[in-house]
This record gives C-alpha cells, structure tokens and sequence, in this order.
C-alpha cells in the first residue's frame, strides 16, 4: 500500500514493497562494513546519535582510561604525576604522539593542552609576534566561521594595538554556504595579509576546503597557514607535515568523543619550534628542568612549548582510550565509511525528502565534504524537535539547517535509512507542527 499524508499525496510513489527493500540493501551495507563492530564500543542513549559533530558518545574504552586515572589519583596521590602510566607529567605530549598519525604529522609538533580558544589566541599570538614589525600584520579568515575564531583573533590584534577592523579581512561567502578557494587566494592578494587562518570544514554546511592548495598559495606569497581542524579531527585524515601547514587547532569532544569540555589538541611545525609561545607557562618549559624552577622561562622543544599550565588530568584521560579505537580502526577506513555514509544519506534525502522540500547544503563532490550533511528546510527547528521526541539527535542551526553527522564509528546504514525515513514521514503528516522551535544549545 502505497502511504498517503493528508492531502492524498504518495510518499514519492514509494510501496511498503519498495521500502522494505531499501531497508534490507541499507542491511546489506552494514554486513559488508568492515568498522560494524565499533559500535558495540559505544554507549548511546538514543535510538539515533547524529550529533557526535557536536558531542561524541562515550565508550568502553575512554571511560576505562578515565576510572584508570581515577584510581592512580586514589592509589598515588602525587606520585601519580610520575608514576602513574602514562604519567601525568606527561599526558599532553603521549597524546600528542597518538594523535600524530590522525593529523599527519611528527609526534614532537603535537600536543594536547588548553582549549580550542585557547590554542587560537597562543598560536595567532605567536605568529604575530612572529612576524616582524615591517611585516604584514592582517589575518584572513573567512564570514562562515565559528564565531570564537574571530573572537580570539581580534582580542590578539587588539593586544598588539592592531585595529580589528582593518587587520581582520574576512573572505565572503557567494552562496551562504561554502567558500572558494580562489576568493580565498584573491583575498590574499588584495590586503596586507600575513597569516591565513581557515577551518577545515564549515561548521555549517560541511564543506571541506583544500588546506592543501590554500598552503600552497600562501607559501608561494610568504604567508603563513593555519587551520582550525574541530570538524574534522578523527573523520578526515590530515597530511599536516608534508603539506607544509605552519599551524593547527582542534577539540577532543566531537569527532574524537573524549567527553565534554576535553582538553584540545595542536600541531606547530617544527620549523616553528623556536618561536616564542604567546601564552608561555611552566607546562611549556623544557620538562627536564620544569622542575627546578627557574624564574627564566626555557620553551620545549617541540609543540610542547604551547602549553601552558598544568593539564586537567580528568578532562584528558579518556582521550587514551578514545584514540585507541580511532587508530584500531583507521583514519583511513573511518573516512571512507564517512563518505559511504554522507554519500548514501544525501542520494535519500535526494530521493525522499527532496519533494518535500528539503535541500542539501552540503558539497556533492566527497571531496569536498567532512563528516555530516547539512538538511535545509524552512521548519528545521520544529522538525529537530520532532525527530528529538522520536528517539533521534540531530542539532539544529537556526534558521533552517539540520545538521545529520553519521558518525563512522557509531552509525549503521541502517541508521541512516531509519533517521531519512522518520523525517519523510514527518513531513508527509506534518507532525512537526505540534513542535516548537527552540535552538538548542549543542
Ligand atoms: C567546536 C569548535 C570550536 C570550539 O572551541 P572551544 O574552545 O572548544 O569551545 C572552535 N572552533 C570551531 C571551528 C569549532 O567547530
């Protein structure tokens, strides 16, 4: 029987006949992954997770590096600084050489420290600092950004008594939603730009920009690059060393699911390691005499300089055990499940939601996307809301984006059936008009 919403239409011609056997290939699918088994590593309180772009769950394994810690504060005290394993002493820099392989580069140009803001104002500091007084001060960045970006950077000009206004150049979006790569580059060109500082992938729509060719370009004018990695940190891989990337940023708590507020993480590379750190402290020193106490402050040799105070052990264990899985299963094989996933989402909301209209915001090409698909549609509030009170979590951007994250490590096919179908039927009886529209706070 075909299914009809109020006005008599068809759910796009679709039978329980056809429906039953979309569920089943979405099935098939699933039994061909070969990262299914993740899954069962997770513990998700919904029926569907799709938020993990914003939030990631928690599994076996963080929460077993995090009850380790725990005890080794219980059974240690402060000989857990070093003696416990890892040692406390030395958790930035341990995972930091985890991290190495998922960002493509040298353990030594990676650690974990701070916050995400954080690690903006010492690394934008720095290379201001960095560039000599008669070299361009400006920094470019981009109208689609996550807001703290521009906070933090316009907060380090001030503090070099730079105008905002005239060192921060902001390149436009022509569609609202993603940014080109030669406005990017014509951008350069056009202001007195000494650092270039962009996202890996839009918060908002998913684009992924080409860090590569952006580097290059900026290389090729004597410009430095700098990325913001949030929304791709554990979903796309990174080659940061042999691009040549000067900088980069990102947070534990979405892609990586370390828990919320985990301590971030950042590359500098290492023909940068004699510059300066903006925000110095003792957790930069050189560790070998941390401990003497000079009064004279002898930076790390490495990314490690860029810490800057003592690492919050608690809010860094279970990044063990959430890289663990991570590197068990690949950087690799996680992108290409991402991009089965989103490519397979889209060709749904194409064939089933499109008609009531629903469109994707997202890149088509999976090279130019991350790991979630942006679903624009008038009523994406009360739609969220809707698919919240049927058991799946999505995030709302007002006014009109549903972010959907398949989150290769959680997230079946048949997941991704499941969240298309509830919407189609939601739009089809136009349940959602019981919600209201409220913009969560993810
Ligand atoms: C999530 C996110 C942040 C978050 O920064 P915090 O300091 O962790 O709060 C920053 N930048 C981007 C692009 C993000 O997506």
């Amino acid at each position: 029987m075909p299914r009809r919403d109020e006005d008599g239409a068809v759910d796009s011609d679709r039978t329980r006949h056809d429906l039953h056997a979309d569920r089943e290939s979405a099935r098939e699918r699933d039994r061909a992954d070969p990262l299914s088994e993740f899954r069962q590593r997770f513990e998700i309180p919904d029926a569907h997770y799709a938020a993990g772009n914003s939030l990631g769950p928690i599994s076996d394994a963080a929460e077993a590096s995090l009850q380790r810690a725990i005890d080794q504060w219980r059974d240690l005290a402060v000989r857990g600084w070093t003696e416990a394993e890892p040692p406390w002493f030395w958790y930035g820099e341990r995972l930091g050489e985890q991290l190495a392989p998922v960002v493509g580069a040298e353990p030594a140009e990676v650690v974990v420290a701070n916050s995400t803001t954080v690690n903006i104002h010492t690394l934008i500091g720095t290379f201001l600092d960095g560039c000599g007084r008669d070299d361009p001060t400006g920094v470019l960045v981009n109208e689609l950004d996550f807001p703290t970006d521009h906070y933090a950077i316009r907060a380090q000009l001030r503090q070099r008594e730079l105008d905002p206004d005239a060192h921060l150049h902001v390149v436009e979006s022509r569609d609202g939603r993603t940014i080109r790569t030669d406005d990017v580059v014509a951008a350069m060109d056009a202001h007195d730009v000494g650092i270039v500082f962009m996202p890996s992938v839009l918060y908002r729509s998913g684009q992924l920009l080409d860090v590569e060719a952006i580097t290059a370009a900026a290389h090729e004018r004597g410009i430095l690059a700098g990325f913001d990695l949030a929304h791709s940190i554990g979903v796309v891989p990174h080659q940061l060393s042999e691009i040549g990337v000067d900088f980069a940023v990102w947070c534990s708590y979405k892609y990586l699911n370390a828990g919320p507020g985990a301590v971030a993480g950042l590359y500098v590379n290492e023909r940068h390691f004699d510059e300066t750190p903006a925000l110095a402290g003792w957790w930069g020193h050189e560790k070998g005499t941390q401990f003497e106490m000079n009064l004279e402050y002898t930076p790390a040799a490495g990314a490690g300089a860029w810490q800057s105070g003592t690492i919050p052990v608690f809010s860094a264990a279970p990044l063990f055990g959430a890289l663990e899985l991570v590197n068990e299963a690949g950087i690799e094989a996680i992108r290409q499940k991402s991009i089965a996933l989103t490519s397979y989402l889209i060709a749904l909301a194409d064939d089933r939601l499109a008609d009531r209209g629903v469109a994707v915001g997202t890149p088509r090409e999976p090279a130019r996307r991350g790991g979630h698909v942006a679903l624009e549609h008038p009523e994406a509030g009360r739609l969220s809301e809707a698919l919240r009170d049927h058991g799946v979590i999505v995030d709302y951007r007002p006014p009109n984006v549903i972010r959907v994250a398949p989150s290769p490590l959680y997230t079946s096919f048949e997941a991704v059936f499941d969240v298309v179908d509830l919407l189609a039927e939601l739009l089809a009886d136009r349940r959602y008009e019981a919600y209201d529209a409220e913009s969560e706070v993810t």
